[in-house]
């Protein structure tokens, strides 16, 4: 399944968007108000602490790099995979 980045923020998902650059997937982590995430995840816009659960790939190479961490990390079992959607 694909999502727009307005989907992410209307169900109000936080993310980490997901690249791949050299074999190696790069991960930057999300509000789902669209504001990128510091060390501690807090959003100082939505004034919350971000649960970032989602991992939106923005690449078919990052795809198949989350699709194994996923499954081979268990840090990441709770996490979901998506791709992203324009
Ligand atoms: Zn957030
Ligand atoms: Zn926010």
């Amino acid at each position: 399944m694909a999502m727009t980045v307005g989907e992410l923020k209307e169900r109000k998902r936080d993310y980490f968007l997901a690249r791949s650059q050299d074999d190696e997937l790069v991960m930057e982590p999300f509000c789902y108000c669209g504001k990128t995430l510091e060390q501690e995840y807090f959003c100082t816009d939505c004034n919350h602490k971000c649960h970032v659960t989602l991992i939106v790939c923005d690449d078919p190479g990052a795809l198949a790099l989350a699709q194994k961490l996923l499954a081979g990390s268990p840090d990441f079992h709770k996490f979901e995979v998506e791709t992203l959607a324009r």
